[in-house]
């Protein structure tokens, strides 16, 4: 019986939700910080009714998520996004790992452009041709990169897929350049997706017997990462000046609610190499 009340009471928390958007959607324009395109509403990504409570809000042209919303604010507070800082003359680079589409077309416009060097890499390039983009197929536990060659690194989601993240992680610090070299990391936390999905143990969750998906799916929330990451993700981020920047520190309510992102957004991690 408490099940159905529960069930019932789901259903019209998605009916008011799916009235507000609507409502919005009439009476508001909202621009996606990270195509830039004018939207009258974000969508669910997965279209189905029980999802829309949990499922981060995307955006209808670039299917942009909350978290990526929350990087091109930031990186556009930072002054390199969508237009990279121009730096008279002297190359900067870009070292974009498993690019967002959104991102990459409005980075690719300027590559090449006042000394822009953009450089997009994944470990799958292929899934990239058939959009006719051109990606670099790299491994970031054994970057091809010389020493200190970027300027700026962007990885998002991509460490917990990564068997040893810390190589990883090592390896984005070699590549970057000392002095000012930033890389913005971000990573799937405990902290950031509901209690029902995943364990909160506070600290990474990593165990050796953790071997098939059904069992990672289970433990990490989805099939395909290798490890649950919490507060102490910090930890692993050796040789780094970090700033953890949350939504909040610097976006107001109003600001969030038109971007349509939440403290689920989760963090960045600004990291400079000293
Ligand atoms: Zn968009």
């Amino acid at each position: 019986m408490e099940k159905n009340n529960n069930h019932i009471y789901r259903k019209q928390l998605v009916l008011e939700q799916m009235m507000i958007e609507i409502f919005d959607a009439v009476c508001k324009k909202r621009r996606c910080p990270v195509c830039g395109d004018e939207i009258r509403v974000y969508i669910p990504a997965r279209y189905r009714i029980d999802d829309f409570l949990t499922d981060p809000l995307s955006c209808p042209a670039c299917e942009s998520e909350p978290r990526h919303r929350l990087l091109a604010l930031l990186l556009g507070k930072h002054g390199v996004y969508p237009h990279p800082r121009r730096t008279e003359g002297r190359p900067f680079r870009l070292l974009h790992f498993a690019p967002e589409m959104g991102f990459l077309k409005a980075f690719g416009k300027h590559s090449g452009l006042d000394g822009f060097e953009y450089h997009p890499a994944d470990l799958d390039a292929e899934r990239f041709q058939k959009h006719g983009i051109s990606v670099r197929k790299e491994d970031i536990q054994r970057l091809s990169f010389e020493d200190s060659y970027f300027d700026l690194v962007i990885c998002s989601h991509v460490l917990e897929h990564v068997a040893d993240d810390r190589m990883a992680i090592g390896e984005i610090r070699r590549v970057l350049k000392p002095n000012g070299g930033t890389a913005y990391l971000m990573v799937p936390k405990a902290s950031n997706q509901p209690l029902w999905k995943v364990p909160k143990l506070g600290r990474t969750l990593e165990a050796p017997y953790v071997a098939t998906d059904e069992q990672r799916e289970l433990l990490y929330g989805q099939h395909d990462h290798m490890r649950l990451y919490s507060d102490d993700f910090i930890d692993r981020l050796e040789g780094f000046d970090v700033e953890i920047v949350a939504p909040a520190d610097f976006l107001d309510e109003a600001q969030m609610d038109y971007y349509r992102i939440g403290e689920s957004a989760g963090e960045i991690y600004v990291c400079r190499k000293a």
